[in-house]
């Protein structure tokens, strides 16, 4: 295994006195303020022991009404399990723990979040990449001839990083139509499900899931990316009961249980409206596009936070010279080869004040221009 290539970007800001960071894959707002007050209560209250392996059951109770609401699923059904995890890694590691065998193979995109190549290594699994390339959507088309007799899951994310690209219904149907007709498992790394711009949404409004009215797919999700707290550690893991019940075993003997005061501040989560949030989010996303396609390929994205542009081949460069280049004019973006077997991309977050982002872009215009060294 090699370190996180994300982290190397962290290393080289490090060596800046004002870096223009636009590699951070973290929401620039603070937590709002009903679950900080919860989180605290819990600590005062001295609800600071371990929870059920399977989270505390306010939050639990929360999640069901949550995807009944969002999903369709029925709260009382009991073929669906929920139960909280140690961030979505913990979910993503946990279920991949569970139904992969040395020698079971999983599919999952290119480009990928860095976790899914190690879930190979971690498991004695063999990951499988689907290429998405160039407009980044994991099709049922593209996924179908990858499929063997030892395929256990597809892994499929979206919105997705690093590109923030968002499937349709349709395209999510067709996935879900595809696992449930080859025996396989679909699993959805939905943690930026609530960050979902206005023209990408669903026919319901929502984010669009392959879990819509099928709690056959694991749903996975985070309150890191949403509610601005990646450092508190939770996520969640929701669909078939016979997954989850294995799932929850492997937390006894690893995670154990996810934090359990944070567990609370969470359970205050889903009143919080970010309406506010994501159109700040689109006005960004709105800019990037603007300033970036006259000089380049890049997907609009439809939601997260993330742009995948290509290194115009004008340039002859690939995505880590084009990131170690924009290191001397202070930018700091991740290279594609991180995420993905081709190095001819770079992810721009834009998580980041408007004045900052706008300040980098100028600059990464001019360098795909070529005007800018
Ligand atoms: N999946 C994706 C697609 C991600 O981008 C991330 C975080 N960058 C994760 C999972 C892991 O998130 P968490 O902090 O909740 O473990």
């Amino acid at each position: 295994m090699d370190a996180s290539g994300i982290r190397r970007a962290f290393e080289l800001g490090a060596s800046l006195a004002d870096p223009i960071n636009l590699s951070i894959g973290q929401p620039d707002f603070p937590v709002p303020d009903a679950m900080k007050r919860a989180a605290v209560a819990a600590i005062d209250g001295d609800r600071n022991g371990y929870s059920l392996s399977e989270g505390v059951g306010p939050l639990n109770e929360a999640i069901r009404a949550h995807l009944a609401t969002d999903l369709g699923w029925d709260p009382a059904d009991p073929e669906i399990g929920v139960m909280v995890t140690s961030g979505t890694s913990g979910a993503l590691l946990l279920s991949s723990l569970a139904l992969l065998d040395p020698g079971d193979e999983a599919i999952v995109p290119d480009p990928w979040f860095v976790i899914y190549p190690q879930l190979g290594p971690m498991t004695g699994g063999r990951i499988v990449p689907c290429d998405t390339y160039p407009d980044f959507r994991m099709t049922a088309a593209r996924v179908e001839p990858l499929i063997t007799e030892r395929t256990k899951f597809v892994l499929v994310n979206s919105p997705g990083n690093p590109t923030g690209v968002v499937l349709t219904d349709e395209e999510c149907r067709d996935l879900a139509d595809l696992c449930r007709d080859r025996g396989v498992q679909l699993v959805s790394d939905e943690i930026y499900d609530e960050f979902v711009f206005s023209d990408a949404v669903g026919a319901d409004g929502g984010c669009p899931s392959p879990g819509r009215g099928n709690p056959g797919t694991l749903v996975i999700r985070g309150f890191g990316k949403t509610y601005g707290c990646t450092g508190w550690r939770l996520g969640y893991a929701a669909g078939p009961a016979a997954l989850i019940a294995q799932m929850r075993k492997l937390q006894q003997f690893t995670f154990v249980c996810a934090p359990t005061p944070l567990q609370w501040g969470a359970s205050a989560a889903f009143g919080v409206d970010l309406s506010e949030q994501i159109a700040g989010y689109q006005r960004r996303r709105d800019r990037v596009v603007e300033m970036l396609s006259p000089h380049t390929r890049v997907s609009t994205p439809g939601g997260a936070f993330y742009a995948f542009f290509e290194v115009p081949s004008a340039l002859g460069i690939d995505g880590s010279t084009f990131v170690e280049r924009a290191v001397a004019h202070r930018v700091l973006l991740v290279a594609g080869g991180v995420f993905s077997s081709r190095d001819t991309h770079v992810r721009l977050s834009f998580a980041a004040p408007e004045p900052v982002l706008e300040e980098g872009l100028e600059i990464l215009a001019g360098m795909l221009a070529g005007s800018l060294v």
